[in-house]
């Protein structure tokens, strides 16, 4: 029998109430191998095993989720033997064929949390190394820097015997951390910015905005193809869409065109706010960078956050737009982010925004036009569509 074994970060416990975390992460996994069929999920000595129920089950398919669920720090798929020395050698040589056989170099690592196996791990490394050796020639042993370590844990349940190691994603379980509302456009920063939010454990809901008919169908389907790409990192997402549209030419006919983009965000931040308090949200998370675009720079960061009744995350403030893309592209959200729909925020972009604005100035120009039935009225109109893993 193969089980998938996943293993958690010590360092990530801090802090945390453990068993919490712990429960938390199985009922992530959980979720997440819903659909791949029936697994049996548990945790015992610091590891989440993950059990196939049926026979037939896609475990690298498994292996595959279980290391995008943050909170895993690496997953193993292993063979589960009789603790029983002979039977180890006997089936971990065929067991371990195909690794081993395209190996030129490898070492024998043994763990015995069950101090009742009558072989020391030293012993366990002797014997099971000398075995192999033996089974495939050509083979050298390094006991510093092997192209495989075959590693064998002595447990409760069984001797777990594997060879390969899959670096996970890490970070915290969504859910440990609290919710936050993502700012989400069809570009390519803000799912990343989703992505790197729910890696520190919150769950992320997300709000768009749109403003047909300048915005179209498609450009709205592309944000929905992107939330559910999301779901894979951050589980279930709950997705807010605003009609942009009525308050957009209310402030490009009444203010000043070189305030719009300032204003326009702080609108769409005054109309986050209460979806952040309706869905128990307790920070904003935005994909700007700093420098990036005129609307990013420190004065109009500093005007967009006074209309902010919450803290507003920015994940990516500090990373270059090659990091941003690099991620995009390991999260499988680039192709669809870089589909050529129009964003709200392009359409009505003024030719010389304001790169400096200040915050007397913006408020001032907003007294121009009451903004508050409009955003109301966008309010009322929101829609609202579940992202289920
Ligand atoms: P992105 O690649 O995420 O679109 P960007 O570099 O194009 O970012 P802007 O268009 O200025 O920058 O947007 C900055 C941030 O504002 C976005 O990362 C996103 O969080 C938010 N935002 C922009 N447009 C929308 C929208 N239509 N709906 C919701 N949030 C938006
Ligand atoms: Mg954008």
């Amino acid at each position: 029998m193969e089980v998938i074994m996943a293993k958690y970060g010590e360092i990530a416990l801090k802090g945390l109430n453990r068993s919490n975390f712990e429960d938390l992460l199985v009922k992530n996994i959980r979720r997440r191998l819903d659909k791949l069929g029936k697994y049996d999920v548990t945790r015992r000595q610091s590891t989440i095993y993950i059990i196939p129920v049926d026979e037939n089950s896609d475990l690298d398919a498994a292996v595959k989720k279980v290391s995008h669920v943050f909170g895993i720090a690496a997953v193993q798929r292993s063979a589960v033997l009789p603790k029983d020395m002979n039977e180890i050698i006997k089936q971990s040589v065929p067991y371990l064929k195909d690794t081993l056989e395209r190996a030129r170099s490898f070492k024998v690592e043994a763990k015995r949390a069950d101090k009742t196996f009558p072989f020391t791990s030293p012993q366990i490394q002797q014997e099971l190394g000398g075995a192999l050796s033996d089974a495939y020639p050509h083979l050298v042993t390094d006991v510093h820097n092997p192209d495989v370590t075959v590693l064998v844990e002595i447990r409760d349940k069984g001797a777990y015997v594997n060879a390969e190691k899959i670096t996970a994603v890490g970070g915290m379980p969504v859910g440990s951390n609290g919710n936050a509302l993502l700012l989400l456009s069809g570009g390519i920063d803000s799912p990343v910015a989703a992505y790197m939010m729910a890696k520190r454990g919150l769950r992320v809901d997300a709000i768009h905005f749109q403003s047909p008919p300048y915005t179209s169908e498609r450009a709205l389907m592309k944000v929905e193809t992107l939330c559910e790409k999301l779901t894979e990192y951050c589980g279930s997402i709950r997705f807010y869409c605003v009609p942009f549209t009525e308050i957009q030419e209310a402030l490009r006919d009444n203010c000043d065109n070189d305030y719009f983009t300032v204003i326009m965000r702080r609108l769409m931040l005054k109309i986050a706010n209460t979806i952040c308090e309706r869905s128990h949200c307790s920070a904003l998370i935005t994909g700007e960078s700093v420098g990036q675009v005129a609307s990013q720079t420190l004065a109009a960061i500093a005007c967009t956050d006074k209309a902010a009744d919450y803290p507003v995350l920015r994940p990516l403030v500090g990373m270059d737009k090659k990091e941003i893309v690099e991620t995009a592209r390991k999260i499988d959200t680039f192709e669809t982010s870089i589909l050529p729909y129009e964003d709200c925020c392009t359409v009505f972009t003024p030719k010389h925004p304001k790169t400096k604005p200040l915050i007397e100035d913006v408020l001032k120009e907003e007294t121009k036009f009451d903004f508050e039935p409009l955003i109301k009225k966008a309010i009322e109109g929101i829609t609202v569509k579940d992202f289920k893993i």
